[in-house]
């Protein structure tokens, strides 16, 4: 039996409230703190007729770490799942740390200011060394694994699809399938429509900070960087059908290169369709992608937030969207001598993700994992003082509740292969 508190309540934290809710043999009672009080209190009324988790909530800038620490004493949680955004991972660990308790996260840090000049110079320093320009990565995180070690506390990063059960698919196939993993393609296709010609399915704002940039993937031990959108394919999915898509840069590489030996390539690549890409192309070369302020009309405003105030609201599309989700991983390698090729993956619908949880498939596929990693820390089943992703950790029991907790997956052997 676990207390657990949950930082944010966007659309990815609304399904993994929603799922904490359904799992009150782990989760006997939550509290919900965001930055806007009022939408943690409507899910508490929401579900609290429903469960028998006990549900509070809070207000807090989970920024101000002072703040944050103290409301982690007061409430005393077993853990906290910090399901706001990449911006609030560090502050969250720093209060976790302060307050003794563990860490549960789904996306690993990125500075919500990128011209600050402090971590401008490390990010530099970093492009050179490692050769990956995106703004997000380990390191920062990583850096936290003496700390969490001393103070006997576990840190469990990227527990959401990809990364997430992405990883622990790669951690299943090494255990159950294969002796050496060589290849690793991770597929994310996300076959629905919301009606809208332009719009993201989470957070506008990470969404096209990330998909704008340059891609890159890990080969033979070192980063290959491409132009944004440079290398694309087509693919037909299991559920979806014939889709494009581009090779893009994702957290889950750098971890899966350290923790995979043996591991010779690994690519990302997500679908796209055109619409979405003329108007993401239109909108950086108009300059509305930027995060660097501007002053208009006296005013000093941030283009991509602008813009995100212009775009629909991500938890808007849930009642829209139609289609199916299918994520998985292609893995290549050698089990008992003999060359070996098999799939996993999972096929989300968003129709019946909006019944069960008021979300679409993308922020269902997120906020389940995001339950069940928790669930695997809080519940004493991944157990480890250190700062841990997830692919870590025994994959077993995290893939029987991904069966139990709406994302059934399957494995096909001798997959049609990505070139
Ligand atoms: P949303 O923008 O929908 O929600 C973010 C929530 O965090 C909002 O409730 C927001 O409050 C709150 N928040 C923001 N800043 C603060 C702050 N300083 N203090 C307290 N609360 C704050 O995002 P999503 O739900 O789409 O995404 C949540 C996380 O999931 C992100 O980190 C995202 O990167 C990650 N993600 C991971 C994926 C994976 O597969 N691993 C896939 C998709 C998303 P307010 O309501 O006031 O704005």
């Amino acid at each position: 039996m676990a207390r657990l508190l949950i930082i944010g309540c966007g659309g990815v934290a609304q399904v993994a409230i929603s799922k904490c809710c359904q799992n009150s043999d782990v989760f006997e009672e939550i509290m919900i703190a965001s930055r806007t009080v009022s939408k943690c209190d409507a899910m508490k009324e929401k579900l609290e007729k429903t469960t028998k988790t006990v549900i509070k909530t809070a207000q807090i800038d989970a920024d101000d770490v002072e703040a944050l620490t103290k409301l982690i004493k007061e409430y005393a949680p077993d853990a906290v799942l910090n399901v706001a955004l990449p911006y609030q991972d560090l502050t969250i660990m720093d209060a976790c740390l302060a307050a003794g308790v563990d860490y549960i996260d789904t996306a690993n840090y990125e500075p919500e200011d990128t011209d600050d000049p402090e971590w401008r110079a490390i990010y530099e320093k970093r492009c050179k060394d490692l050769g990956f320009s995106a703004y997000f990565d380990y390191s920062w995180q990583w850096a936290y694994q003496d700390k969490f070690k001393e103070a006997g506390l576990t840190a469990l990063l990227g527990t959401g699809f990809d990364p997430g059960v992405t990883s622990v698919y790669t951690a299943y196939a090494l255990k159950h399938y294969f002796d050496e993993i060589h290849y690793i393609d991770i597929l994310d296709c996300n076959g629905g429509d919301h009606g809208y010609p332009f719009a993201t399915n989470f957070n506008p704002e990470i969404n096209l900070r990330e998909v704008s940039a340059n891609g890159s993937y890990w080969e033979n031990g070192h980063w290959v960087e491409t132009k944004p959108m440079e290398i694309k394919r087509e693919y037909n999915f299991d559920g979806v059908g014939m889709k494009d898509m581009y090779l893009l840069h994702h957290e889950e590489i750098e971890s899966l290169a350290k923790n995979i030996p043996n591991v010779k390539r690994i690519r990302f690549f997500m679908t796209f369709g055109q619409s979405y890409l003329t108007h993401m192309n239109c909108l950086q070369n108009v300059g509305m992608l930027n995060t660097t302020p501007i002053m208009f009309e006296g005013k000093e405003i941030v283009p991509i937030k602008f813009l995100k105030a212009l775009l629909p609201d991500p938890a808007s599309l849930g009642p829209r969207t139609k289609g199916k989700t299918n994520i998985g991983c292609i893995f290549r390698g050698i089990k008992d001598g003999k060359e070996r090729n098999i799939y996993i993956y999972n096929i989300c619908d968003h129709e019946e993700s909006y019944k069960e949880t008021g979300a679409q498939a993308v922020s269902y596929t997120t906020g389940v994992p995001a339950m069940i990693g928790t669930a695997m820390v809080a519940g004493g089943t991944w157990k480890g003082a250190g700062v841990f992703n997830v692919e870590e950790f025994d994959p077993d029991p995290y893939m029987e509740a991904l069966n139990k907790y709406g994302l059934p997956w399957q494995v096909s052997e001798n997959p049609v292969l990505v070139e």
